[in-house]
């Protein structure tokens, strides 16, 4: 039995490949009854998604997933239930988005020194005026044939160390979690499993996150395998977090984050959503109900 929540997804308004309309229209499709447009740095795919979810009768939270600088890496913190007009949530995203222009171009300035030329223009043009992403390089240099899928391209050429690769310098983690909770919204750390963060270090980010005013943290990522479920679930627990679940969705195309496919939370967990539909009777409230 599938949970009929996701509280993670990209349109095209970042590096995903669906409109937003698109997006929810497959999200109904997917049994999805709840569903947050968590777009890169960027929330102008709401409002269209708003529309067709009124439309298809399903719930829309307008979220965001906000690039952090944290300890020399970069993490995502996403922002639930935020208020897409927030002045200073828009503000600061506007100035991570200038960031990612420029980081775009020194990528691919970089690329052109390895011998790799127009996979900025290309990117610029793939993203048509939105944000361009890593995701983009990535697409371009897996079609010319440089890397043979997502995962390889990444490994070779923009992960850390990698030719294509510069350092993030995004907002710092008590900006980006005054942003949301500002904005009214609840963050929540993203896919805390995918940074390879020791023990240690994971739960220095916890500690500084609940510090900074953060609330939850995804306890179901994608379709990671049900260990690193368990292990997030204790972290939660044991930081007094609550917990959030999300496909990450990008791309139909790609098989390993379908929607409507999140297993049931560990019993020890509180869903980040359990408060959130209580006076909201014009939709089914089985998201609370099924757990
Ligand atoms: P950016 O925010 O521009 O640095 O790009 C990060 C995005 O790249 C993530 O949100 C993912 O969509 C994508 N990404 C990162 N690592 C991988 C990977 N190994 N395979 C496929 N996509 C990835
Ligand atoms: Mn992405
Ligand atoms: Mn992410
Ligand atoms: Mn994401």
């Amino acid at each position: 039995m599938y949970l009929d929540i996701d509280l993670h997804s990209h349109s095209l308004a970042s590096d995903g490949t669906l409109s937003p309309a698109e997006l929810v229209s497959l999200a109904q499709e997917s049994g999805i009854k709840t569903l947050a447009l968590t777009d890169h740095d960027e929330t102008s795919g709401i409002a269209e998604a708003q529309v067709a979810a009124e439309r298809a009768g399903l719930r829309l939270i307008p979220g965001v997933e906000v690039s952090v600088s944290w300890n020399n890496r970069t993490i995502h913190v996403v922002g639930l239930n935020i208020n897409p007009e927030d002045e200073a949530l828009n503000n600061g995203l506007a100035k991570s988005r200038d960031y990612r222009n420029w980081r775009a171009e020194e990528m691919g300035r970089r690329l052109a020194k390895h011998g790799i030329f127009g996979s900025y223009e290309a990117s610029r043009e793939m993203a048509k005026g939105r944000i361009i992403a890593r995701t983009h390089f990535a697409r371009f240099l897996v079609e010319h044939g440089y890397a043979t899928d997502m995962n390889d391209v990444f490994k070779k050429f923009l992960k850390p160390n990698k030719p294509g690769f510069v350092k993030g310098d995004w907002a710092g983690l008590e900006e980006a979690v005054s942003w949301i909770n500002g904005a009214g919204g609840v963050a929540v750390v993203a896919h805390p499993a995918r940074y390879k963060l020791t023990a240690t270090k994971l739960r220095e980010l916890f500690s500084q996150f609940v510090e900074c005013g953060g609330k939850g943290i995804e306890v179901i990522s994608g379709n990671q395998s049900r260990d690193v479920t368990f292990c997030m679930a204790n972290y939660a627990k044991q930081f007094g977090l609550l917990t959030s679940v999300g496909s990450d969705f990008h791309d139909p195309d790609k098989s390993w984050n379908r929607m409507g496919r999140i297993p049931q939370l560990p019993k020890s967990c509180s869903p980040i959503w359990s408060e959130w539909f209580e006076s909201d009777s014009s939709l089914s409230n089985s998201s609370a109900a099924s757990l």
